[in-house]
């Protein structure tokens, strides 16, 4: 069966270059939503905490629960508790819209996410007050006030416009937070691209994903870390067979054998990840060639071995696929076998 594995030193070398860029280990959230990029949800877990990792970024508050064992501090992006469901002190809830902060149970630890430039989520900067209050009202922990960059891997102004917009709502987040009598609250920014992107971390943690899966991909004047990637895909042989001249494989015949033709069929289709627009012009990191369709389940290389590798740097294929490593990696499915090694 196709499986996949992932690199414990590739991963470790990857949090030793970020952990340089913020100088402690402590200040970096481990981004895991999403399955960990496609990595395997406790598996990456289990290895952050072996590195000293203690905070945590997840989607769901299913997610976070499926780590509590594992970190100190639980950052849910987008999902809000039920009153009456299970609670942990470990967890902190994210309010996107000032519409959310009631249905918030009494107590919950929130932060409260700011529109500083991107137009997703967040409360409007202007609303800082209004929220403020809101929060105070609905018995609401507030710890921090939080940002996220739309454009900060590519070379444009934007980043420092929205840096100085940030740098505003902290200055009045900080005013508010003495006048409701608040512990000091943590401010935080970045996400991969920002991180390296920043001279300096002075903010109070990074919300760190690509980077850590080893697949950031800046604009070229920018810079770009030495970082490795952390997932291969591999698929195992399934059939072979020897294809006369003429002879055409897959769905509608699309490659025709040209010669004769030692080609195996393996168990990695666009299910896995291999998106279908990769089919007749794909080559693997070991320059095997793809031919024909690619199928749901399945697709042919001019290959023999019993398992070969599919991609390695899920950036490249997404490169010949039109779109980005982010994609290609949420989309590996989570049934395969996460096979851990050095
Ligand atoms: C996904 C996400 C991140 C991580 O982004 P990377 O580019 O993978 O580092 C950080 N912050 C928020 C709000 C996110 O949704």
């Amino acid at each position: 069966m196709a499986y996949i594995t992932i690199s414990r030193s590739a991963f470790f070398h990857n949090l030793d270059i970020i952990a340089q860029r913020t100088g402690s280990v402590d200040k970096i959230a481990l981004v895991l939503k999403d399955n960990a990029y496609g990595h395997g949800l406790k598996t990456m877990a289990k290895l952050a905490s072996e590195y000293g990792i203690t905070k945590a970024v997840v989607r769901s508050v299913h997610e976070a629960g499926m780590i509590l064992d594992y970190f100190e501090h639980i950052h849910v992006l987008a999902d809000i508790p039920r009153m009456d469901g299970p609670h942990s002190e470990k967890v902190c809830y994210t309010i996107n819209a000032m519409e959310q902060i009631a249905r918030f149970p009494k107590g919950s630890r929130v932060e409260l996410k700011v529109d500083t430039g991107m137009h997703r989520n967040g409360i409007a900067s202007e609303r800082l007050t209004a929220a403020f209050e809101a929060i105070k009202e609905a018995g609401l922990k507030l710890e921090g006030v939080f940002t996220h960059q739309r454009s900060a891997d590519t070379l444009s102004s934007e980043w420092f416009w929205q840096k100085k917009s940030f740098e505003k709502v902290k200055e009045e987040a900080v005013r508010l937070a003495e006048k409701y009598g608040l512990a000091p609250l943590r401010f935080h920014s970045a996400n991969s691209a920002t991180l390296f992107r920043g001279s300096s971390c002075d903010e109070d943690l990074v919300r760190i994903g690509i980077a850590a899966y080893g697949c950031l991909k800046m604009d070229e004047t920018l810079g770009q870390p030495e970082l490795k990637p952390v997932l291969s895909l591999w698929g195992e042989k399934i059939a072979s067979r020897v294809l006369l001249p003429g002879q055409r494989v897959g769905y509608n015949g699309t490659f025709s054998a040209e010669r004769e033709l030692r080609v195996s069929t393996y168990d990695i289709g666009y299910a896995d990840s291999l998106q279908r627009v990769l089919s007749d012009h794909s080559r693997t990191p070991e320059d095997v060639g793809l031919v024909g369709r690619i199928s749901m389940d399945n697709s042919s290389f001019v290959a023999n071995e019993d398992a070969l590798l599919i991609f390695e740097d899920a950036n490249v294929i997404a490169k010949a696929a039109g779109t980005i490593g982010y994609e290609i990696l949420v989309g590996v499915r989570p049934d395969l076998e996460r096979r851990l090694i050095d």
